[in-house]
């Protein structure tokens, strides 16, 4: 399960009509607790790839490392990764499961001719994604 601010989820659906129609994505932070990951803020990442920025994603590693340091000098930690899909549904790609990392919350949120719409989380359990409930934080 996802434990979700508003602060981030409305973080997270602003950079996903911004960027609209290419996907956005980004890093969700907080702190993992029992039975649940806590996000309490969202943080811009810049999307590499440009050939495809439509329907695909590459976050930027330099983007995470920084965010990451930041996050633990302040105890917190990198919980999950969103990104948007531009007039498709919230539903992970192939390419999504293959760069997917178990441990993380992947927030998908659908962005249909520039609105956000569904709003999804999924983790990665064995081969397959599977999805998990939002709360909010
Ligand atoms: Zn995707």
């Amino acid at each position: 399960m996802l434990k979700l601010s508003a602060a981030a989820r409305q973080a997270i659906n602003a950079h996903a009509r911004e960027t609209y129609p290419h996907e956005c994505c980004g890093v969700m932070i907080g702190r993992p607790a029992t039975g649940a990951r806590i996000a309490t803020e969202a943080q811009r990442c810049g999307n590499l790839n440009t050939q495809r920025a439509h329907d695909r994603f590459e976050l930027d590693p330099k983007d995470y490392m920084r965010l990451d340091r930041q996050a633990q000098k302040r105890g917190l930690e990198i919980v999950g990764i969103y990104h948007s899909h531009p007039d498709h549904p919230a539903k992970p790609s192939q390419t999504d499961l293959n760069a997917a990392w178990e441990g993380y919350s992947y927030v998908i949120v659908s962005v249909q001719k520039g609105e956000p719409k569904d709003f999804n989380s999924f983790e990665l359990k064995g081969t397959a994604f599977e999805q998990e409930k939002i709360e909010n934080a």
